[in-house]
């Protein structure tokens, strides 16, 4: 290693290129923010007017999570923040939305989903089963559903989405509710 360490293994695994190059962006005097990408206003929008940035160099201010300054490196935030970008270039001025979502196909096993993010929680609920491969893990903070991941119950995600949006915290029966997995998330929670 760089340090001089010498480690003895049968095998390495190489992370190249997990954390973000931002020389270009400093060089050109945007503001690097704490989660190490670059800061931006709701509009995606940089401390250079008319400068914005979309996917994982994003870091954003984020309404529908109170406010907090996120960086999320997924596809589908990417895509996303590039219609937002788009339309605050033809000077729309829309906050960005989009409750941030991930998939990911693990090994021929099947497939996760997963909206949030939840930096932390307090709290999990799991709805339905691991053993049949068919489950919700909610996680909350404070009583407040921050984040869902699902394995082969994507139907929960529409509600998890307006949930985290919602920002109410959640009584014993809506809690209750959540880790039933025949209950109706979008009439049983309200
Ligand atoms: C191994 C791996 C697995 C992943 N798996 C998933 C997954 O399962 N689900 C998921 O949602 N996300 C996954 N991601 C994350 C996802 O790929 C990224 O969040 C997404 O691609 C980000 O899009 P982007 O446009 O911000 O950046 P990128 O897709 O990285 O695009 C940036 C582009 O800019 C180019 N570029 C860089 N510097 C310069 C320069 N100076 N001049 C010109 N061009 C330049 C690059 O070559 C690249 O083409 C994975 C990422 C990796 C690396």
């Amino acid at each position: 290693m760089q340090s001089g360490l010498e480690l003895a293994a049968d095998m390495a695994v190489v992370g190249a290129g997990v954390i973000p190059d931002m020389l270009l962006a400093q060089k050109a005097g945007l503001q690097i923010g704490e989660r190490g990408g670059v800061r931006c206003s709701s509009r995606l929008e940089t401390a250079v007017l008319g400068v914005f940035t979309a996917g994982d160099i994003c870091e954003y201010e984020s309404v529908i999570h109170g406010g907090a300054h996120v960086r999320i490196e997924h596809w589908d935030v990417a895509f996303n923040h590039g219609k937002t970008v788009a339309l605050n270039m033809l000077g729309r001025d829309v906050p960005h939305l989009e409750v941030p979502y991930f998939y990911s196909v693990l090994a021929g096993l099947g497939e996760l989903e997963y909206v949030g993010p939840a930096y932390e929680w307090d709290e999990e609920i799991l709805r339905g089963s691991f053993e049949e491969a068919s489950f919700t893990n909610w996680y909350l903070k404070d009583g407040f559903v921050k984040a869902a991941l699902t394995w082969g119950r994507s139907g929960d995600l529409e509600a998890a989405r307006e949930l985290i949006v919602d920002g109410t915290p959640l009584d014993e029966r809506q809690r209750a509710a959540l880790a039933d997995p025949s209950s109706n998330l979008q009439t049983d929670i309200r």
